[in-house]
């Protein structure tokens, strides 16, 4: 099946007469290897459909299902478990902590698992090479530019090879060269490990990069659009 499935998907902040309905029915599959860009205006939904997609909130109603788990169905113990092993996580101000190097950065979701880094030599320099940041590994967070922090970043979302990426807005704060690095490195991620990466962005470029772009307005899927591919730009 797909690798993230929603169906029906509601989600209401608070009640009464001030509730918000911030997402109304959303139904969605995003297959194995897809490079998915969710687009609409703000207030739209998208984040809290990114949440809801990386189990960091729970849904009013209507079910996600990740690699086959239907995450309602998880305590949040187990829901943590599962978000470790298969999600990575890509956000728009990076995340780094700063008074660590960016290699030590990049080996963080290891060390939080309870693994040893060194089981991911090999892993590491494989990443390092990807994202291109080979001679930067004992640069903090301060010394390497936006674009560099960036690739750090998504480094480190990749480092356990989850099956899911999800990123909010990566290309939020970077210049659009930049920007088009980071793009261009995701989309790279997908092919070469058949990662389901789904993206919240505002980036006009992402419909050139993405192999679908979903766009929510108020709380509703509105429209789906293949991407241009990159061969149109
Ligand atoms: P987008 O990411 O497209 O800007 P959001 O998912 O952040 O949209 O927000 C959708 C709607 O839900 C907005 O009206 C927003 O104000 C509201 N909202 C988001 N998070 C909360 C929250 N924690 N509490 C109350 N309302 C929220
Ligand atoms: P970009 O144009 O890609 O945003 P910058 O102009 O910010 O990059 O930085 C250019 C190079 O200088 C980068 O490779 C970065 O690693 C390095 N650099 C930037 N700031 C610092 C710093 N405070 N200390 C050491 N190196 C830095």
């Amino acid at each position: 099946g797909p690798a993230v499935k929603t169906l029906s998907l509601e989600k209401v902040y608070g009640s009464g007469p001030t509730a918000v309905r911030a997402l109304r029915g959303v139904s969605l599959s995003f297959p194995d290897g897809e490079f998915a860009a969710i687009m609409g205006p703000s207030g739209s939904g998208k984040s809290t459909l990114l949440h809801l997609l990386g189990g960091l909130d729970r849904p009013t109603s209507g079910r996600v299902v990740v690699g086959g788990n239907d995450l309602s169905g998880l305590s949040d113990r187990r829901l943590t478990l599962l978000r470790r092993e298969r999600i990575g996580f890509v956000f728009q101000f990076f995340n780094l902590i700063p008074t660590l190097t960016a290699e030590e950065n990049i080996l963080l979701p290891a060390l939080i698992a309870g693994e040893r880094p060194s089981r991911y030599a090999g892993r590491l320099e494989e990443l390092l090479g990807l994202v291109g940041l080979e001679g930067r590994r004992r640069h903090r967070p301060d010394e390497l530019s936006g674009g560099e922090q960036q690739r750090v970043a998504i480094a480190r979302a990749l480092l356990r090879s989850p099956d899911i990426v999800l990123a909010d807005e990566p290309t939020g704060n970077l210049d659009s060269g930049t920007g088009t690095g980071v793009l261009e490195l995701l989309r790279e991620s997908a092919g070469r490990y058949g990662q389901t990466i789904i993206m919240v962005t505002h980036d006009p470029r992402a419909a050139s990069f993405a192999d679908r772009v979903v766009f929510l307005s108020d709380g509703r899927v509105v429209d789906e659009a293949g991407g241009l591919g990159a061969e149109a730009i």
